[in-house]
């Protein structure tokens, strides 16, 4: 879970990127990092610290160029250390570099260890020096980024949406099953690619694609080439990005995200109707479900709790009590909305089930009458090894647990999560190019001591395609 993004234009574009990196901040709150080219250096700013707190205008403008790529990062791999913090960069036979990564790669110790075998160094503990290493390598052999994408999708297994920028071109591709995003935008004057269609929009430019899982679009100041590098019998877009982790007004691989949340909440109603007063979503990450219940139920949209906008990250707090506190300066109940009334209750997801025990007691305490919890997501069953910080079977509450323990553990009047299929129905793509794998415990691609149903990759290479028509048109 990280948020990426590479600009060319014909100004300086630290400060879009800046932006971008605003608009993404939703994957990732860790830390924050920008990198660009002038056309004769690379300069380059990163810290821990969301983008707001990293970043001023002092420090933006020092960065220079007309090329660049930003991460905001929220560690899967690698420690919380400040040498993991990215973009990073290298030079390489008097070239620059940089690179950045959102993904998990599921070899990424076997690869590390082939490297350091052979004498390499590392200098961070995260899967994206070793796609540095990759690159560097095959440049080193033929100077070629078509070859070096090539072996990368040869030897990387898991999943990696990239950008790397080599001086006056940034460079981008996205693994061969497409499970994390990775979109095309055209600005006034240049163009990017970001994970997330918000992202294109922070800057009012044009949306012009989804990258291809397995392909390789370079963008310079002459505009935009495509090579398909790799094709794949099946995708394994993560199922994850839609219930939960994108933003809302995304678009990905075609689906406006907010719509397939607004589906499943309408299947949650189909498959498990209640009788009640209101229908309250648990802010945000359940509001555009829950409006997908009211609709399909006629049951009132009316929010029964409030969050506080302006809530940084919470210190941790040292007691359980002061723990439960500070998840009422977070979210408070509006009493009037819910004292004496039936509530069905939606969230995207339990993981391990803390969250809904708190809101269901808050909302218990107001004297509500019956709290009918509807969840956006399938029973989480295994964990997730490509991208998203999930926990181990241990910590999954639904993990070993029936409906009803579940229902029990978080004391809910009722409990429902979606289905498989109604979800699948919901992103209206077919289930072999989704990754259910936290769901079903049935992964893409091989992970060792997992279930798998494989896809089959063909390595078919190929020269760049100055896809002109495709990418200018309006
Ligand atoms: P839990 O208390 O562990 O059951 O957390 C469930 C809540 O965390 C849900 O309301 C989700 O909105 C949110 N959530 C789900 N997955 C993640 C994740 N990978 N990282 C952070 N928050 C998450």
């Amino acid at each position: 879970m990280c948020g990426i993004v590479g600009i060319v234009d014909a100004g300086d574009v630290s400060i879009p990127i800046y932006y971008v990196l605003y608009a993404l901040q939703h994957r990732g709150q860790e830390s924050a990092g920008i990198t660009t080219f002038d056309g004769k250096k690379l300069f380059k700013y990163k810290d821990k610290g969301l983008v707001a707190e990293v970043f001023n205008e002092d420090i933006l403008q020092e960065l220079k160029g007309f090329a660049g790529i930003g991460h905001v990062r929220y560690p899967t791999t690698g420690e919380k250390i400040a040498e993991n913090i990215q973009p990073f960069s290298f030079s390489f036979r008097g070239r620059n570099y940089a690179i950045a990564h959102n993904g998990n790669l599921t070899n990424g110790y076997t690869l590390r260890d082939e490297f350091e075998k052979r004498g390499q160094i590392f200098s961070t503990t995260t899967d994206t020096e070793i796609i540095g290493n990759i690159i560097a390598d095959e440049l080193r052999k033929s100077n070629s980024m078509e070859d070096a994408v090539l072996a990368c999708m040869k030897k990387l297994e898991g999943s990696y949406s990239v950008v790397f920028l080599s001086e006056d071109k940034v460079y981008a591709f996205r693994d061969p099953l497409g499970i994390r995003p990775l979109c095309i935008g055209k600005t006034k004057s240049g163009h990017m690619v970001c994970s997330e269609s918000v992202a294109v929009d922070a800057l009012n430019g044009k949306f012009i694609r989804d990258v291809r899982p397995g392909e390789l679009i370079c963008i310079s100041r002459d505009g935009l080439e495509s090579v398909q590098i790799t094709e794949s019998s099946g995708r394994g877009h993560c199922v994850f990005e839609y219930i939960y982790f994108a933003r809302a007004d995304s678009v990905i691989d075609g689906r406006l995200v907010y719509d397939v949340r607004r589906k499943i909440g309408q299947a949650l109603h189909l498959e498990a109707p209640v009788e009640a007063d209101l229908v309250s979503p648990v802010p945000d990450s359940g509001i555009a479900h829950a409006t997908g219940y009211s609709e399909s139920s006629g049951i009132p949209y009316r929010e029964g709790l409030i969050k506080n906008r302006y809530m940084g990250r919470t210190f941790i707090m040292p007691t359980q009590e002061d723990r439960e506190n500070a998840v009422r300066i977070k979210l408070n109940p509006v009493k009037g909305h819910l004292k004496d009334k039936s509530v069905v209750i939606v969230d995207d997801s339990i993981v391990r089930g803390t969250t809904s025990r708190r809101i269901i007691n808050i909302i218990r305490e107001t004297g509500a009458k019956e709290i009918h919890m509807r969840v956006g997501s399938p029973p989480l069953k295994a964990p997730c090894y490509l991208g998203v910080d999930m926990p181990t079977r241990e910590e999954l509450i639904a993990s070993d647990k029936s409906n009803e323990e579940v229902k029990e553990s978080i004391n809910a009047t009722s409990l429902h999560h979606v289905s498989v299929e109604s979800l699948i129905n919901a992103i209206d793509m077919p289930a072999e190019d989704l990754c259910l794998g936290c769901l079903t415990g049935v992964y893409p691609l091989w992970i060792k001591g997992e279930k798998a149903c494989p896809r089959y990759l063909d390595f078919v290479g190929g020269t760049y395609q100055s896809n002109i028509k495709e990418f200018n048109e309006d």
